[in-house]
């Protein structure tokens, strides 16, 4: 069994962010990956980030990832890939499928960083090939250069579902249509000019009705919903198409979460269930920590942050960074997060952010399970 002061599992941009700062404070640090390569979503995201330029706005999301994996070669944190964490158990004693074999791996602190899962949609002839996430079609045409067919229908348009169908017309697929069953676009009004403009066209207040073979996908039919999102007869449209991408939605991957007793929350906005936790991003089970899209999907940006006070709190709960310059560094990163969840999009997020914290703080008023139970300003207004 290998031990480690802190095991981090999932090397996407939480997990990255929070290993840099553990690493660099001389906490001896596991990735676990079960990936062949690290990165999480930032390896498909080819195009550039939006924000501010302490957010990395105008860069790649690609090269943001090169630049982590450059910063944590040089803290002597060690990075297992193709490793998948199966259990956790108290103690902390992780369970890891590692290649072809099994291995327990003994941590002082533990930090889930997993990301989220792709939500689907049932219809008829939802379980035909050529019916896939968006993100795995963003993997296939981005990280395997595959693209998965000719002629496609994405069902969603938020950001995902706007910036795949972009990606797919790069790659050189045909996007029939963009299908949305809300009246708004989901995502930002600059992704949705960009596919206008490539002669995309956008149907709000429709959904996918059917996808018939044979064999495979071959045709695809949407319709019209109503204000009670039914469908309106006599309005479906039927497409040649051979692919159909599912972008509706992510839901945080927190399986290791339930299974080490956390308590949890739902909320809607955030994709579901999640850990609760406190500022410092610690869950009600003490050592365990979460940070990225497992404590509601944001964007990496976000997740590099929260990864960034995962990492700092943690070094500071095994004495390698002192209680009062991990409280500033925290501080800091905290103004910076607050900055991203400003703004129509961000605000929503911000409350659904600020339920999480008051649920800990409630908690810990009652029970106090963690010795440090939230404190401290939270963004303001
Ligand atoms: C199409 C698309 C476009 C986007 N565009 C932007 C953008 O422009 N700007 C922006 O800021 N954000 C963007 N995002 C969002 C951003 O990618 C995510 O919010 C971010 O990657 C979340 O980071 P994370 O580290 O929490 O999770 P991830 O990046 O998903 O990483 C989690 C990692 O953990 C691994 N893992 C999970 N469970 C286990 C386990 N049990 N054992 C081992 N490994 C495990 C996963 O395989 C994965 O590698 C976009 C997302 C998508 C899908």
């Amino acid at each position: 069994m290998r031990r480690f002061e802190l095991a981090v599992v999932g090397a996407g941009p939480a997990g990255l962010a929070a290993a840099i700062e553990a690493g660099s404070a001389g906490v001896r640090t596991v990735v676990i990956d079960e990936n062949l390569k690290p990165g999480g979503q930032l390896f498909k995201q080819i195009h550039k980030f939006f924000g501010s330029s302490e957010h990395q706005a105008g860069t790649r999301g690609f090269e943001i990832g090169r630049r982590m994996l450059s910063t944590l070669s040089d803290t002597g944190v060690e990075v297992w890939l193709d490793s998948q964490v199966y259990g956790l158990f108290p103690g902390w004693t992780l369970a890891v499928n590692r290649g072809d074999r099994h291995e327990k791996v003994q941590a002082d602190r533990v930090l889930l960083a997993t990301g989220a899962s792709e939500n689907s949609i049932p219809f008829p002839g939802w379980t035909l090939p050529g019916v896939m996430g968006a993100g795995a079609a963003q993997t296939m045409i981005n990280v395997h250069r595959v693209l998965p067919g000719s002629d496609v229908v994405m069902v969603g348009s938020g950001n995902v579902g706007l910036i795949v169908s972009y990606q797919l017309l790069q790659a050189g697929a045909n996007v029939v249509a963009v299908v949305e069953a809300a009246p708004k676009i989901g995502g930002y009004g600059v992704h949705a000019s960009k596919l206008r403009r490539a002669g995309v066209p956008i149907y709000r207040s429709h959904t996918v009705l059917r996808a018939t073979g044979p064999g495979r996908v071959a045709e695809v039919t949407i319709g019209m919903l109503d204000e009670s999102w039914r469908p309106v007869s006599g309005s479906e449209r039927t497409f040649r198409a051979d692919t159909i991408c599912l972008a509706v939605g992510l839901t945080p991957l927190a399986e290791l979460a339930w299974m080490a007793g956390c308590e949890f929350i739902h909320n809607s906005r955030l994709g579901g269930f999640i850990p609760v936790h406190n500022r410092e991003m610690e869950t009600t089970t003490a050592g365990l920590f979460v940070a990225g899209d497992i404590t509601g999907v944001e964007e990496a940006s976000s997740a590099m942050e929260e990864g960034r006070l995962a990492g700092l709190a943690a070094a500071s709960s095994l004495g390698r960074i002192g209680r009062a310059e991990a409280e500033s560094r925290m501080q800091r990163v905290w103004d910076r997060l607050c900055q991203l969840r400003e703004g129509p999009f961000g605000v929503h997020r911000r409350q659904a952010k600020d339920d999480i914290l008051r649920k800990f703080e409630v908690r810990a008023g009652d029970c106090a399970t963690s010795e440090k139970p939230a404190a401290g300003k939270e963004c303001a207004g």
